[in-house]
């Protein structure tokens, strides 16, 4: 069965089985990724691209192999326009600082979305303050859908760059990005895709897309943490100027003066994360292993059958309703505080997430101040689906309603 290749999920909390629905948060790994990590670490181990010994020339292989594993499954055009970064906050932050700083201007305009994670709104503001740019939002449907309408409308000739999610990982809409790179370019806008809660679903074409840059992270794949990918257009990112400085990106060093290495490694400074890329290659291979129409079915019919068994708790509202829906679901539960909602779950054994997931702006034009959210992954069951809803049930039947602790924390999602 798919479910026992994770590990993970055998295990129990708070004396119960485990039901982890906190997938958009991270995902799950499976034993091919656990293993492949492990057996780095006690087989293959030295730096790459250096030394000229057997274990480096091994390492730097497979490094190099799981950059064209990547390349091929995102179908772009080279290996070379896939750069390792930490995650989609690094490769965004990566192009706010290369391209944005070296392309745009006072009075220049980036067009941003409400459903954005602060990953795509944080690293724009920095670079609009730096370079006098102005950030321009485009607002939402009642349905938690981007107004297209809007968002041609607010394009123009001053608008340099488009930055979206692919999937709100809040309210779950799926944006039509396709369609919105296609009105960017008209106006010969760069175009930027977040595609952090994408690649958990479903398989990305960047050029079919047409975009100019697509992020995304790892662990949300069913890879490690602290990897990543930024995919560019190997002509951009060929005249963008590098990021950060130091081993791995040069070509020559001197006090008068440097010279920077070539696509990818212009972009990739100091030791990478070897073991991650090599993990992330083989959540690929895994991923390129399953049969994806019937892992998507799965998820939706996850999806529908929550919806279904939620709307019967008495008090349940859920925030936003998409046209189309990755497999997650953003609620309130009447008087009783997302936060109080989450713990009492956790004390069933059951993972979710509370709070405002990293989308400050999104929950203040909702007008609330956080959900709760519980995002499935195709290694869920439908009776996890049933057993969340029952104990959702059950908080809502409770009349001794606990006061929340407060927590400003951010929480990382
Ligand atoms: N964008 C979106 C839509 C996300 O869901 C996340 C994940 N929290 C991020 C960006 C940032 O990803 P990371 O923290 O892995 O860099």
């Amino acid at each position: 069965m798919l479910r026992d290749q994770f590990p993970l999920l055998t295990q129990q909390v708070s004396g119960q089985p485990l039901i982890y629905l906190d997938n958009a948060a991270t995902t799950q790994k499976p034993r091919q990724v656990i293993d492949t990590v492990a057996a780095y670490y006690r087989t293959t181990n030295a730096n790459v691209h250096r030394a000229s010994h057997h274990l480096s020339a091994e390492a730097t292989l497979r490094f190099e192999q799981a950059r064209e594993t990547m390349a091929r499954y995102l179908n772009a055009a080279h290996s070379r326009e896939v750069i390792w970064t930490r995650g989609t906050t690094e490769a965004i932050n990566l192009v706010a600082n290369s391209w944005g700083v070296s392309n745009l201007s006072t009075g220049d305009e980036i067009v941003l979305s409400t459903l954005e994670h602060h990953a795509n709104i944080v690293p724009w503001q920095m670079v609009a303050e730096r370079t006098g740019a102005i950030i321009r939002v485009v607002p939402l449907l009642e349905t938690g859908d981007l107004d297209m309408d809007a968002y041609r409308n607010v394009l123009n000739d001053r608008t340099k760059l488009v930055a979206v999610g692919h999937v709100s990982n809040t309210l779950g809409t799926v944006n039509p990005v396709a369609e919105i790179t296609a009105a960017a370019k008209a106006v010969d806008a760069t175009v930027l895709i977040d595609g952090a809660q994408a690649l958990p679903h479903f398989q990305i074409d960047v050029q079919a897309i047409g975009c100019d840059f697509y992020v995304f992270s790892g662990h949300k794949m069913f890879a490690p943490t602290g990897i990543g990918v930024l995919w560019g257009k190997e002509t951009l990112l060929d005249v963008m100027p590098p990021w950060q400085g130091g081993g791995e990106m040069i070509a020559q060093v001197s006090f008068s003066g440097t010279t920077y290495n070539q696509l990818p490694f212009k972009f990739e400074a100091g030791t990478p994360n070897i073991s991650g890329v090599l993990g992330l290659s083989a959540a690929v291979s895994w991923l390129n292993q399953q049969d994806r129409h019937a892992l998507d079915q799965h998820e939706h019919q996850l999806f529908q059958h929550a919806l279904a068994c939620c709307q019967n708790v008495p008090g349940f509202t859920r925030i936003g309703a998409p046209k189309h829906s990755a497999s997650l679901i953003s609620f309130q539960l009447d008087k009783h505080h997302q936060q109080d909602i989450g713990l009492q779950l956790d004390q069933m054994g059951i993972a979710v997430r509370t709070g405002h997931h990293c989308a400050m702006p999104l929950m203040q034009a909702l007008g609330i101040n956080g959900t709760t959210r519980a995002s499935f992954a195709f290694y869920n069951t439908l009776a996890e689906v049933e057993l969340f809803a029952t104990a959702l049930d059950q908080i809502a039947r409770e009349n001794d309603i606990q006061v929340a602790v407060p927590n400003n924390n951010e929480q990382a999602d």
